[in-house]
């Protein structure tokens, strides 16, 4: 496996893949990796080529109050995770050489951006979309992995691809759990055991939901509810961000479930920011 922190060099690393009609699979995370970025990079792997990961901890993407500074990187078992997967190219940019000198240029996928966690996060999705709008630039992929677990992330960068012809595969992959539900996350790593033990109750709320959808319920208003008893059942929920019944495209509230919908929560437990969804097909 190369480890490559230039990002010249992996642009000319990958063009020269490329230019050999290798297929490149690209997995981007901000590391502290758990199976859930492993299912990604595993499926790049069986469908390219070639697999480059990269592990960059976006400042763009992080409020001025929020946990960059705190956020994990554990460099050294993160570069064993990567080599144990047999991966090609992982790409280990520092912050000065993806933001150097003045660096004035933004990328805004409107409207999608201000929902959900875009309300919440001011500006998060601009920096999601700057950066994987560089790393896309960087690493030319064929496909690109993300994970359903960041939902309206996925949505935006699909638009994205498609209002800025990039021409590259945007393939959304499951959310893999904990036993209990939980959704793996990097930022598990920062409940205690008790608060991880309770945070199971965002994805019980959304199943609760689920079933009572499949029971014939169709009222929005109704779904919410049942899941805002579930969420405040432990009394472990901090603050609860949004809990949304939505269409799965455009990110817009529905009054009653027609075809599709998403139901997505984002709840803080102590100060840890969780969220999660699920797809409902009917
Ligand atoms: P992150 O390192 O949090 O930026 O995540 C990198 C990629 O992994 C994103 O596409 C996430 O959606 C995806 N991901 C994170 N957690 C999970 C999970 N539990 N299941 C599947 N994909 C995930």
């Amino acid at each position: 496996m190369e480890i490559i922190r230039i990002p010249r060099i992996v642009q000319d690393t990958c063009k020269q893949y490329t230019s050999k009609g290798r297929t490149i699979g690209f997995v981007p995370t901000m590391g502290a990796l758990h199976e859930g970025h492993l299912s990604l990079i595993r499926r790049a792997k069986d469908e390219n080529d070639i697999t480059v990961v990269s592990i960059f901890v976006n400042p763009a993407q992080f409020g001025p109050s929020e946990d960059f500074e705190e956020y994990p990187r554990p460099m050294e078992e993160d570069i064993g995770t990567v080599r144990n997967e047999d991966v090609d190219l992982l790409f280990l940019p520092d912050t000065s050489s993806m933001y150097s000198g003045l660096y004035v240029t933004y990328i805004t996928v409107e409207t999608l951006s201000d929902k959900l966690c875009g309300a919440f996060r001011p500006g998060h999705f601009r920096g999601v979309s700057t950066v994987i709008t560089k790393l896309f630039n960087i690493v030319s992929p064929t496909r690109a992995y993300f994970g359903q677990k960041d939902y309206q992330q996925a949505v935006i960068i699909k638009q994205l691809a498609l209002d800025l012809n990039f021409d590259i595969d945007i393939i959304i992959c499951p959310t893999i759990r904990e036993r209990d539900g939980l959704a793996l996350s990097s930022r598990n790593a920062f409940l205690t055991e008790e608060q991880r033990t309770a945070a199971s109750v965002l994805y019980k709320a959304l199943i609760k939901a689920s079933d009572i959808i499949e029971s014939g319920v169709s009222n929005a208003e109704q779904i919410r509810e049942v899941m805002h008893t579930v969420l405040s059942e432990e009394g472990a929920i901090t603050e609860t961000d949004y809990v949304v019944v939505c269409d799965p495209d455009t990110l817009d509230d529905v009054s009653e479930i027609g075809r599709n919908a998403l139901l997505a929560v984002a709840a803080r437990i102590g100060d840890t920011r969780l969220i999660d969804n699920i797809l409902i097909k009917l």
